[in-house]
């Protein structure tokens, strides 16, 4: 603790070219002072923008790698942290393998282990482990806790855990691992606060936003994932295939000579909605295009989730509430009234001026309809907060 005050809590959510933070102050509720990020980190001209109450910054800052953004971070940060430390850093780590599921203080062996796991997410893992030493560097005296987007499903059933496989590769670590769990944790959390008797019950939180999943839940636990050994499976996203047969990959390989880095290259950066349209992978610029191509890219990311709300809610034995978070799931509805289209049979009919509104309750049948925006950089500050009381 300094003179100016208990130190603050930092968290970074780092991806291939960008680096997302948020700065809070501790308390029993972490309270947010400012946000924002950096990208085209890796190109030659990355970009910081900081947000802070109403007021905005943008600022060029030339070529940069995760620590000089970090870097640049820092400088712009100075002013608002008016003398006081950063006492913890919170990462969002992908993975956590299967032996780290709830938040942890990231020590040299934990941190090895997470290295281990680089090969299972090669685009995201090795990207979140450089924002961890770039912080170790710059505040070599602050806790550093990783809280993992695998953690919320490690509970989920053997029959969701596994793939048809010989089993030696189960042991291996080939498994349906499941991700956005942080933001699964926030919106189920949410839930549970604010209607309790639905958080009890058979629940469905469609997280659509560039990267898109759904998690079927039972009283709070997961039960069931679109996600599974990578982040690529499930729902179609905004550069992501989504659920693919594996021949397709086989005959990738076979008949279009096709090499790992190419098909990486393919199923993460080129398919999904931007794949499909051929225009763009944001939801906004397909919803505004009208061209033939964006409207069958819609077609097919609404199939597939309707799709998935039929399994989820055989698996679950019914539906009580279908909640919808993330970037399209918060602010599109006219993707929400399609999805919910057609299905009073289930119980679940939107009210359409509600959805319109944007309003918190969106449905008038037995099936509830909610919107929840999600808060992910929330529940890493709530980790480190609990982590900093621990310490003492
Ligand atoms: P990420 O997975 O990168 O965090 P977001 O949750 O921010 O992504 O979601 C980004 C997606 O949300 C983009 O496809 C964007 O077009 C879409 N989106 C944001 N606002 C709207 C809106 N008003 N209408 C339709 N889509 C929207």
């Amino acid at each position: 603790m300094t003179d100016a005050g208990p130190g603050m809590i930092l968290t970074l959510n780092a991806g291939s070219s960008s680096l997302k933070f948020s700065v809070f102050e501790p308390g029993a509720e972490p309270r947010e002072c400012a946000h924002g990020q950096v990208e085209n980190i890796g190109g030659t001209a990355a970009e910081l923008t900081l947000t802070e109450g109403t007021r905005k910054t943008r600022l060029g800052i030339g070529r940069a790698h995760h620590q000089s953004a970090l870097q640049a971070i820092l400088g712009q940060l100075a002013p608002l942290l008016k003398g006081r430390t950063i006492a913890g850093v919170g990462h969002r780590i992908v993975h956590g393998g299967t032996a780290h599921a709830a938040p942890e203080v990231l020590t040299p062996k934990v941190m090895a282990y997470l290295a281990t796991l680089e090969p299972l997410a090669p685009l995201h893992q090795p990207h979140n482990l450089a924002a961890v030493r770039a912080a170790i560097a710059a505040f070599p005296g602050a806790r550093q806790v990783g809280c993992f987007d695998t953690g919320f499903h490690r509970g989920h059933p053997w029959e969701n855990d596994t793939f048809a496989l010989p089993r030696r590769y189960y042991d291996k670590g080939v498994r349906r691992y499941g991700f956005h769990g942080l933001s699964y944790d926030y919106v189920s959390h949410e839930l549970a606060r604010t209607r309790p008797e639905l958080a009890a019950g058979r629940v469905i939180i469609a997280h659509l936003g560039n990267g898109a999943s759904m998690c079927a839940l039972r009283n709070g636990n997961s039960i069931g994932s679109t996600m599974g050994f990578s982040a690529l499976d499930g729902l179609p996203m905004g550069t992501r295939c989504g659920q693919l047969d594996p021949g397709v990959v086989l005959w990738l390989m076979q008949s279009e000579g096709m090499g790992a880095v190419e098909i990486s290259n393919l199923l993460y950066r080129e398919s999904g909605l931007k794949g499909l349209s051929g225009l763009s992978h944001d939801m906004r610029t397909l919803e505004a295009a009208g061209t033939p191509e964006a409207a069958q890219a819609i077609d097919y990311f609404v199939f597939r989730i309707r799709r998935e709300i039929g399994a989820m809610t055989a698996i679950l034995g019914g539906l009580d509430a279908l909640v919808f978070c993330g970037g399209i799931g918060e602010n599109s509805a006219m993707i929400r009234a399609r999805l919910c289209e057609g299905m009073d049979w289930l119980g679940l009919t939107l009210d359409a001026a509600a959805n319109e509104a944007r309003a918190p309750e969106i449905g008038h049948g037995r099936v509830r309809v909610l919107v929840i925006p999600t808060d992910e950089e929330r529940v890493i500050a709530r980790a480190v907060n609990a982590a900093l009381q621990v310490a003492g």
